[in-house]
Order: C-alpha cells, then structure tokens, then sequence
C-alpha cells in the first residue's frame, strides 16, 4: 500500500489527535499508556494532541486518530474533520463514536448547552477513513499497537483495522449473530457493560438481550473482543501478557 511505502521512507513519522464530539474517554484511554507514551513519543512525534501539548492548530501529519463524531449544525466540528482528513497521510476513526457513531445515531438534540446540536454521523460517512477502531472506548493498548503497526508497516496487524465491514453500522443482532452463532463468544461481559439501556444480562456466561431494551447503538458489538480481531492477531497481542 502507498502509504506504507511512504511511511519507509519517513525520518519519523508525526502524529495528530483530534477530538470531537464524544466524552473524552477515548482520550483519556489513549493517554492511560502511561510510560508506554514514552515509547510512543519514540516512534511518533505527537504534534497536535490538546491533552498533552499547547499547539492551536493541527499541522500536517502522518497518522492522525479522530476521536468523536463530527455535529452537522456545528460548522467548525465538520470543518475541523475535513481539515484533518486534508492534513493527514493514515487516519484512524479512534473509538466508537468515531468508527461506528454509535449511540450518537440516536441523538435528538435539545440538551443543554447547544440544544440545537442533534445529528452525529460516523466519521466515514464525512471523509475517507483508513482505519477504525471500534470500542467505548477501545484499550490503550490498541492505541500503542497501531502507531507501533503503522511506524513498522505491519499491514497484516492493520488490515483487520481496514476493512469497512468494522466501521458501518451494528446491532445486538450483529453480536449473536456473528459472535454467539459462531462460538466465538468467551463470556468477558464486556457486551453487558456497555450497553446503555442494560439491554443485555450474562445468563451462564453468555449475553442474552432483552430485544425490547434494544436501541440498536451497537455499543456491544463495538466494545466486544470477539467482533473484529481475528483469532491469529488476537494470540499476537496477548504475548507477553
Ligand atoms: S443490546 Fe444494548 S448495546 Fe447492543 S445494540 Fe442493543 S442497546 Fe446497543
Ligand atoms: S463482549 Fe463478546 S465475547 Fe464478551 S461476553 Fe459479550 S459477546 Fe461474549
């Protein structure tokens, strides 16, 4: 892939986090790294990301993680994304809102302070994505494997991040389907956790969902292990542990 002969030939790539609309905790999981951001600031130079550096506007990157859906009534939200999208070589939907939209595709504004503020589509529905990373909000971990993924041109590791399929839309009918009807579920209750309407209770160590409950966010298929990293690249990222 282009980009990845590009990123061979980079001295050290740079790399941007901008955030929209979302509750800042795929923000605050990407710096829950912790020392691990040392390592990160080795392979990446972080040029534009608010919690860690004081730099108003975003300069051209390499990669870049968007964090959040873009707001149709909000001109700078929408503008913002753009200009990233123009800015950077590899971007990453970073975390559900962002990837999925998920239980953003519900909103219907009025809340206070900007009630007029009602329509969150998923990044991709806007510009180009590169990669998504679903997942309220996804380890900080996968933030440190991607950016060690990108900077070493692993595109068998991002390949599985690639695929559109992971970035529409889905729904706790996605969860049994493609999880539980392929025995693929391991009982983490990770589903359960996320649901916002407690639509899903672990029943013998399986998800069982009260279809009536049921808003069709797809917060659980996003934030489950199972829904988007293959066998082989899971068994990757549990060496060492
Ligand atoms: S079961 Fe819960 S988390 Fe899953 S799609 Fe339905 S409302 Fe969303
Ligand atoms: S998140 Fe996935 S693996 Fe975990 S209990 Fe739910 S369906 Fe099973």
């Amino acid at each position: 892939m282009k980009v990845y002969d590009e990123v061979v030939n980079m001295v050290k790539p740079k790399f941007a986090y901008v955030h929209l609309a979302a509750c800042s905790g795929c923000e605050i999981s990407f710096i829950d790294n912790f020392e691990r951001l040392l390592d990160m600031m080795d392979m990446v130079d972080f040029e534009y990301i608010t919690l860690l550096k004081d730099v108003q506007e975003m300069p051209a990157v390499d990669i870049v993680f968007i964090d959040g859906a873009p707001c149709l009534q909000s001109e700078e939200s929408v503008k913002m994304l753009k200009e990233a999208r123009s800015k950077a070589g590899f971007l990453v939907a970073w975390g559900g809102c962002s990837a999925t939209s998920c239980i953003n595709n519900f909103s219907r504004g009025g809340q206070m302070a900007q009630p007029q503020h009602e329509s969150f589509p998923q990044v991709c529905r806007i510009v180009k994505v590169d990669a998504f990373v679903p997942g309220s909000p996804p380890g900080p971990e996968m933030a440190y494997n991607i950016i060690k993924a990108f900077v070493e041109g692993d595109t068998e590791y991002l390949r599985y991040l690639t695929t559109y399929e992971v970035g529409g839309f889905a729904c706790g009918c996605d969860l049994m389907k493609n999880i539980i009807e392929n025995a693929l579920c391991i009982g983490c209750g990770a589903c359960a956790m996320s649901c916002p309407t407690r639509a899903i209770t672990m029943v013998l160590g399986r998800p069982c969902i009260n279809w009536e409950r049921c808003v069709k966010c797809g917060a659980c298929y996003a934030q489950c292990p199972r829904s988007f990293l293959p066998v082989p690249v899971m068994d990757r990222m549990m060496e060492g542990l």
